[in-house]
C-alpha cells in the first residue's frame, strides 16, 4: 500500500453505506488533496449491504456499484480485517489523521426484557439475518426450523419482513441468490407453516414498507392473513392518519383492509399479521419455548399527538414453537469512542462527536449513519446523513479545527503489529472469486462465511 496523501487525511471506521457516502461527499467537497482510509474489522466491505440486505433483494444490493466507483478515487484506501480497539486504537487514528469518522453502525440487537427471553427457540432477527447472509459473526448460529410449525415474529419493521420472507419463501428460489449454503440447507428442512407477526401498534403505524409486505403476499404458497378486527383502525389512528399519515402509511392501511377482505386464503403457508399486541412473557418446557403471552394494547396520543401503545390489562397466550425478535438493531460501545448508553449511539451534534450528551466536542471526531442517528432509515437515508457530517468536517477543516497528526503511514503500523490488512485490490480479487464460484454452483455468488475461510482465500488469491 502506498503512503497516504498528506493534505487532508481522513480515517473512516466502517465500510457500509454511511462510510461510503461519507467518502463520496469528502471526495466531492472540492478540497484538493483529500485522502480517505476506510477501516473495517471484517475482511470484506459494505457492512449491512453485504451482511444485512436479504439475498433475494439483489436490486438493493446493487448499490455497491456506486461504492465501487467511490473506491476508485485516487485518494481511497481500504483496510479490511483491521479492528478498532484491537488492532488499532483511537490514539493511532489521532496520530495519523486530521479527522476521524465513525460509521460502524449498530451491530447488536434490542432485547425485549421479558421473562423467558433466554429459552431455546427464542432468536434475535439480527442473528438470523447475519446467518443467512454469511456474516462471519453469525456463522455458528443454529435455528431449529425442522421442528417448528408456528413462529412468532415480534415487531413489524422491514427486518421482520425480511425474516418472514426468508422463512416462507421457496428454498429453490433462494438457492439462486447468494444466500449462505449452511442456511439453505436448514431452510430446505424447515417445517414452518405459519408466521405470526406481532405489532404493538395498529396498521396505520406498522413499520413495514408497503412494497415489503406486498412482496410477501406475492410469494407462491403464502397468504397474508389479517382479521377484519385487526385491520380496522381505532378513532385515534383514523384521525391521525388523515391529518399526519404519510403516503406509505395510507398504503399500508389499504393493504391490510384488502387482505382482511380476502380472508384465510388457500395457500399452505400463512403470514398472520396481528396488531395491538405486545409480548409480556415467554414460557417453555425443559428450557424450550412453548408459548408467548401477548398483552392487548390500545393507542393513546403522546404529547406530540403520536399514537403510542398502552396496556389494556387483557392478554392471551399463543402457542408457538419459535420466536424471532425483530424490534431493532442496537449500537455497542467501541473502545475509546464516546457512547450514549440510552440511545446506543456515538453522541454527536449534527455529526460532530461530543464526549457525552451536552458535553464538549471531541475535536476532529465525527459520526455518520446508524451509529450517529440510531438504526433507522433506508440505505439512501445515509447519503443525506453523511453529507451533513461532511458539511461539519469541511467547515472545521477550513477553520483549521483539526487533529494534529504527526505520522502518515498507518500501513506501516499495521505491518509492524502483524495485522494482515485486506486491501481494496484483495477484496476485488475475492469479489471476482466469489462470483465465479457462485456461477459454477448456479447461484449469483458463493459467499464465504468465516473469517478463516475469507483470510485463507484472500491469501491464496494474492499468490496468483
Ligand atoms: P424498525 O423499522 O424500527 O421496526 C422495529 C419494529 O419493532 C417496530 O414495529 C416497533 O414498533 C417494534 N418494536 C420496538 N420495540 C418493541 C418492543 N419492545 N415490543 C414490541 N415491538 C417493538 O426496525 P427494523 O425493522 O430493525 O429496521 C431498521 C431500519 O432498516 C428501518 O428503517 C427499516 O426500514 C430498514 N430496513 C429496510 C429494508 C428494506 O428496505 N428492504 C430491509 C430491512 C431494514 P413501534 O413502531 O411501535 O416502535
Amino acid at each position: 500500500m502506498t503512503e497516504a496523501n498528506t493534505a487532508w487525511r481522513v480515517a473512516v471506521v466502517g465500510s457500509g453505506p454511511a462510510a461510503f457516502y461519507t467518502a463520496d461527499a469528502l471526495f466531492k467537497s472540492g478540497v484538493e488533496g483529500i485522502s480517505v482510509d476506510m477501516f473495517d474489522r471484517l475482511p470484506v466491505p459494505f457492512g449491512l449491504v453485504r451482511g444485512g440486505v436479504a439475498p433475494d433483494h439483489q436490486k438493493i444490493k446493487g448499490v455497491v456499484k456506486v461504492y465501487d466507483k467511490i473506491a476508485a478515487n485516487a485518494g481511497f484506501r481500504f483496510f479490511g480485517n483491521v479492528c478498532l480497539g484491537r488492532d488499532i486504537q483511537v490514539d493511532d487514528l489521532n496520530a495519523h489523521y486530521h479527522q476521524v469518522v465513525y460509521a460502524f453502525g449498530c451491530e447488536s440487537d434490542t432485547k425485549l426484557g421479558i421473562d423467558g427471553e433466554d429459552l431455546a427457540g427464542v432468536y434475535a432477527a439480527t442473528d438470523f439475518v447475519g446467518w443467512y447472509n454469511c456474516h462471519p459473526d453469525h456463522r455458528h448460529h443454529e435455528f431449529d426450523l425442522a421442528n417448528a410449525k408456528r413462529v412468532a415474529l415480534v415487531g413489524n419493521g422491514n427486518v421482520a419482513m425480511d425474516v418472514a420472507r426468508i422463512l416462507l419463501a421457496s428454498p429453490d428460489e433462494l438457492a439462486k441468490t447468494d444466500i449462505a449454503e449452511h442456511s439453505l440447507e436448514t431452510l430446505r428442512n424447515s417445517t414452518v407453516e405459519e408466521v405470526i407477526l406481532l405489532g404493538r401498534r395498529g396498521p396505520a403505524q406498522a413499520a413495514f414498507s408497503p412494497k415489503e409486505i406486498a412482496e410477501i403476499a406475492d410469494l407462491a404458497n403464502v397468504d397474508v392473513v389479517i382479521s377484519k378486527e385487526d385491520a380496522t383502525l381505532d378513532e385515534l389512528s383514523q384521525a391521525w392518519l388523515e391529518k399526519e399519515g404519510a403516503r406509505s402509511q395510507h398504503r399500508n392501511v389499504e393493504f391490510c383492509t384488502k387482505q382482511a377482505a380476502l380472508g384465510e386464503g388457500e395457500q399452505s403457508q400463512k403470514l398472520r399479521c396481528r396488531f395491538l399486541v405486545s409480548p409480556t412473557a415467554l414460557s417453555g418446557d425443559d428450557g424450550k419455548l412453548k408459548a408467548v403471552t401477548v398483552e392487548h394494547m390500545k393507542l393513546q396520543a403522546d404529547d406530540s399527538g403520536t399514537p403510542r401503545p398502552r396496556a389494556t390489562g387483557t392478554s392471551e397466550e399463543l402457542k408457538v414453537d419459535l420466536l424471532f425478535k425483530a424490534i431493532g438493531y442496537r449500537g455497542e460501545p467501541v473502545a475509546g469512542v464516546p457512547f450514549e448508553q440510552r440511545k446506543g449511539i456515538v453522541p454527536n451534534v449534527a455529526g460532530r462527536v461530543v464526549e457525552q450528551v451536552d458535553g464538549p466536542e471531541r475535536v476532529g471526531h465525527y459520526a455518520a449513519g446508524w451509529c450517529k442517528r440510531g438504526p433507522t432509515g433506508l440505505i439512501g437515508t445515509n447519503s443525506l446523513d453523511a453529507k451533513e457530517t461532511v458539511v461539519a468536517m469541511k467547515a472545521d477543516h477550513a477553520e483549521g479545527k483539526l487533529l494534529s497528526p504527526s505520522k502518515t503511514d498507518i500501513a506501516a503500523v499495521l505491518t509492524e503489529r502483524g495485522v494482515d490488512a485486506v486491501s481494496w485490490a484483495d477484496w476485488q480479487r475475492l469479489d471476482e472469486w466469489e462470483r465465479q464460484q457462485g456461477e459454477s454452483r448456479s447461484k449469483l455468488r458463493h459467499k464465504l462465511a468465516s473469517m478463516e475461510e475469507l483470510m485463507t482465500v484472500i491469501a491464496e488469491l494474492r499468490q496468483q
